[in-house]
């Protein structure tokens, strides 16, 4: 085992306490839904939930990929899809009275369309049941899946159409074994041809051993693929069982990557330790909507 950097002060993360969060964690009891937002251990929960932005996750809790830095569990999933599941979700953003929503899900490749149907009906329950709210969706890969799956999600019409990239090409073994960097940042430029007005999204985590020059690539080749949104935060390792943090990578440095992304034309950038894909996501997207 390799002895991990010792958190620096900026990665800081207040305790949940706040009304708003236990009303957050209540509704998603009731509602039998799993957020990414506990599941991941995310260091924003408490913050995000005092708000009411919160991040579901669909398909279950068992994931078919096992990427190195994740926490979800992996696996075969037990379930086959709930089909009840979309009038859950809708149900609960209704009541929750959330402005902006993000939907993800664990990797399904062991069904055959990876789940955009479940994706799209789930997207059209909201709209149904909370027609004001806007919609965020994380999907997966869809890599093993027919082009149609696409499809299918993107003729659903989510506000914003967001695939992590998650790292650096280079890093792609040992960080992201499973996926394809080039399929996913084909995967955001397609749905950016089949429908040239949804806003399209993509994040990395730094600290995981890239280098500057690496990153600089990686804004490239995301732009050239008409992507418009970004988001870089720090990786934090779940548990001494996934991968090592390389490094703490500085508020300055984080700063300098923001400027650099902002030059190459993206129309929303987040880069701090603490970003997150989905963190303050409805913010950003009400902003980018008044202009
Ligand atoms: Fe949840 Fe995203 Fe906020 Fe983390 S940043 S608590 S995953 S909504
Ligand atoms: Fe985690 Fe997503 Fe990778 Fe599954 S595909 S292990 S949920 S990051």
């Amino acid at each position: 085992d390799n002895p991990q950097p010792k958190k620096p002060d900026w990665i800081r993360v207040k305790a949940p306490t706040s009304k708003g969060y236990f009303e957050t964690r209540n509704t998603m009891r009731e509602h039998k839904l799993t957020t990414v937002c506990e599941e991941a251990g995310c260091p924003n929960v408490g913050e995000c939930w005092s708000q009411g932005h919160a991040t579901m996750m669909i398909m279950g809790e068992v994931c078919t990929r096992a990427c190195t830095f994740c926490n979800i569990a992996t696996g075969k999933p037990p379930e086959a899809l709930d089909v009840f599941e979309p009038g859950r979700v809708a149900d609960a953003v209704a009541k929750l009275g959330l402005n902006h929503v993000v939907i993800t899900s664990v990797d399904r490749d062991d069904i055959e369309d990876g789940g955009a149907e479940h994706f799209a009906m789930t997207i059209r329950a909201i709209r149904k049941r909370a027609p004001d709210t806007t919609i965020e969706i994380l999907t997966p890969d869809f890599i093993r899946c027919a082009p149609e799956a696409l499809e299918v999600v993107v003729e659903a019409k989510p506000d914003v159409f967001n695939h992590n990239l998650e790292t650096v090409p280079g890093l792609y073994p040992e960080v992201r074994p499973g996926a394809r960097y080039f399929h996913s940042l084909r995967l955001l430029q397609r749905v950016k041809e089949l429908d040239p007005t949804m806003f399209t999204k993509s994040g990395i985590m730094v600290g995981l051993g890239e280098n500057r020059q690496q990153v600089t690539q990686v804004m490239e080749d995301m732009r050239a693929a008409d992507i418009d949104f970004l988001t870089i935060g720090q990786y934090l390792q779940p548990t001494p069982k996934h991968h090592a943090v390389d490094r703490f990578v500085t508020p300055e440095e984080f700063a300098s990557y923001e400027k650099t992304a902002w030059n190459k034309g993206f129309l929303m950038v987040s880069a701090t330790p603490l970003t997150r894909s989905s963190y303050h996501a409805g913010d950003d997207f009400a902003r980018l909507r008044e202009n």
